[in-house]
């Protein structure tokens, strides 16, 4: 089982996009899948057609350990299953503080369910607060979405230093399983320029696959559905259908 950390502290970037989308992908190849949504925002949760009533209890009770696994697990409609959450998470972040291994609350969580999965993906907040302590310390590897924009390099050292942070004091085998540019727009010269920057510094952690800039991707989740199973010949979907098979590569390499 590989535990995947899709995070990035910059909001906005794609996170839940690819999380939900390559769960869905990676299901539909066969692989037995269980998402993870740590953001109270419960987008992916949503995305993944689960209503706010079947969402009890939530990522919030496993974590304060009011419930296990089994009981916070769903089947959703689409080839992988969610630990859903909701506003309710907010609270954990004060919560947490108070308990004992505040940091391994996931990760201990988790460990009766390692059997069971070939991939944990696990949809980070857009902050690097306890919750996505919580995800990286839990996760064997990190997946990051990004922007080719301006200032999106500068946030990624930030992101790469507190990963270096985390891997010196809780989870010494965090690594980088690879940066993904999302809503890429070929058209944009600055967009390029930032994209071969990313592979310099990076080199072939940048994934081949680009997920382009494509407005099924942004329609589906409205509908409660991955695109593959809301267009499966889109552009959206053909992408994450690629970056799925990429990550079994790799880590089948
Ligand atoms: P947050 O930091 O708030 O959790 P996020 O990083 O999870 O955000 P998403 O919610 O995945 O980002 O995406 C932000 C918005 O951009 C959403 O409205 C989503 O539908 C849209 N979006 C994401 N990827 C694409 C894409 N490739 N093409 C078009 N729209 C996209
Ligand atoms: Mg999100």
């Amino acid at each position: 089982m590989k535990i995947l950390a899709i995070t990035n502290q910059k909001g906005g970037v794609g996170k839940t996009t690819t999380a939900v989308n390559l769960a869905a992908a990676l299901g539909a190849a066969g692989q037995r899948v269980l998402l993870i949504d740590m953001d109270p925002q419960g987008n992916a949760t949503t995305g993944a057609g689960i209503t706010k009533k079947e969402a009890l209890p939530t990522v919030y009770q496993l974590l304060i350990g009011a419930a296990g696994l089994q009981e916070v697990c769903i089947a959703t409609e689409f080839a992988f299953d969610i630990l859903p959450a909701n506003r309710e998470l907010a609270g954990a972040e004060v919560e947490l503080i108070e308990l004992e291994r505040r940091e391994f609350r996931l990760k201990e969580a988790l460990a009766e369910g390692r059997a069971s999965y070939d991939f944990v993906l696990i949809d980070c907040p857009p902050a690097l607060n306890m919750l996505t302590v919580n995800a990286l310390v839990a996760a064997d590897l990190v997946l990051i979405p990004m922007q080719c924009e301006y200032y999106a390099l500068e946030g990624l050292s930030d992101l790469v230093e507190t990963l270096r942070k985390i891997r010196h004091s809780l989870n010494a085998r965090l690594e980088i399983e690879g940066l993904l540019r999302t809503m890429y727009n070929s058209q944009s010269t600055l967009t390029q320029q930032v994209s071969s920057e990313l592979e310099n510094y990076f080199g072939d952690k940048v994934y081949q696959t680009i997920v382009p800039r494509n407005v099924r991707l942004a329609e589906a989740p409205s509908y409660g559905k991955p695109v593959n199973a809301f267009d499966k010949n889109s552009k959206g979907a053909q992408a994450y259908n690629a970056l799925a098979q990429e990550i079994l590569e790799r880590v089948s390499a």
